[in-house]
């Protein structure tokens, strides 16, 4: 019986990974990283996943990549197969933060360290987690809808939440509200309609915007959708009313789509999130718990059971005024493919 150490140590931010400095398992040569990932239905999450096995690759390692289709069943059992191929470190991305709370304590039984990726795993003993400023991207959504509130009047609001799984939805909505409530209580704003997009499935936000629609007439303002595959589908909603281009609309990730809707008019904003960070530090601290080393984690946030280790990278506002010098710039998308 092998008893593996699964201690993990955090010193002022300085992290080291379970199975490390005298436990269970003997570093290879050429590690092997497991990616679990949730969906591969937003453009985003195959820049996420290309990048990330180029660095790891590049560095001299191997990735097994699984996808579950947005199933927290199929989720679990694509870990556990990842676990039986004896993968070095695992990266999640879960589908719903809570249910993958349990494949954290299956790595943790066979000495595999977990690296939580873009999304929160709560209630678990989760090494490590890399992601975006949340909070501030919905605050940058309600700031763009702040500036633009009607000198005399207000804003009437629709809101479309992301999926009630994903925990980054609610910081989301913790950064939008944070903008937004001092403005509602002002009376600057209104919000007429607000809804969950199931799943952050575009069609569910059609659906809603119809409902809101069909509730309240055409007489609002904005959409504040929280990432782009939602605002597209708010986008066709107004589309269908004649309303496309006259409503404002936010968004989230600088999907190609919604880069040429800004371009277009249809929609006002989005943030971009660079893929290229989040991916290239990922395969960092991956290659780094795989090979027991320490790295350096300089925020901590509580998932409901301990304070995970958190890296924090940071993120950009884009608008039509700015698409060619942030996006562009970076490589991010072509010049040509955004202005058609
Ligand atoms: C990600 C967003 C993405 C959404 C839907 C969120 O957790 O942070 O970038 O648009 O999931 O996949």
């Amino acid at each position: 019986l092998v008893l593996v150490s699964c201690a993990l140590s955090v010193i002022t931010g300085l992290v080291i990974a379970r199975g490390g400095a005298g436990g269970g398992k003997t570093v290879r040569q050429r590690p092997v990283i497991g990616l679990s990932m949730d969906t591969l239905k937003e453009e985003r999450w195959q820049v996420d996943r290309d990048l990330f096995t180029e660095k790891i690759k590049a560095a001299g390692a191997d990735v097994l990549v699984q996808s579950a289709n947005s199933n927290d069943a199929i989720q679990l059992q694509n870990v556990e197969s990842l676990i039986t191929q004896k993968v070095d470190a695992l990266v999640i991305i879960p589908h719903d933060g809570a249910a993958m709370a349990k494949a954290v304590k299956l790595a943790h039984q066979a000495g595999i360290p977990v690296l939580s990726y873009d999304r929160l795993i709560t209630d678990c003993d989760l090494d490590l987690y890399l992601t975006f400023d949340n909070v501030k991207v919905g605050e940058l959504q309600a700031k763009f809808l702040a500036e633009r509130i009607p000198a005399a009047g207000k804003l009437r609001l629709i809101r479309i939440y992301g999926a009630k799984t994903d925990n980054n939805a609610k910081l989301f909505k913790q950064g939008q509200d944070n903008v937004l409530q001092p403005l509602i209580a002002a009376g600057k704003v209104e919000v007429i309609f607000e809804d969950w997009a199931e799943d952050w499935k575009p069609e569910s936000a059609k659906k809603i915007t119809n409902a809101a629609i069909t509730k309240n007439g055409p007489n609002f303002d904005a959409i504040l959708a929280s990432n782009d595959g939602t605002a597209g589908g708010a986008i066709q909603a107004l589309m269908e009313e004649g309303l496309a281009g006259k409503i404002i609309v936010t968004g989230q990730d600088a999907d190609l789509a919604a880069c040429q809707r800004i371009a277009q008019g249809t929609q006002s904003m989005t943030v971009y999130k660079p893929i290229q960070s989040i991916a290239t530090k990922a395969a960092e601290l991956a290659l780094k718990l795989a090979q027991r080393k320490p790295l350096v984690a300089k925020d901590a946030i509580p998932n409901g059971q301990v304070e995970v280790p958190t890296v924090l990278l940071d993120i950009v506002s884009v608008t039509k005024e700015n698409l060619r010098e942030t996006v562009v710039k970076d490589g991010f998308r072509k010049e040509a493919d955004v202005f058609q």
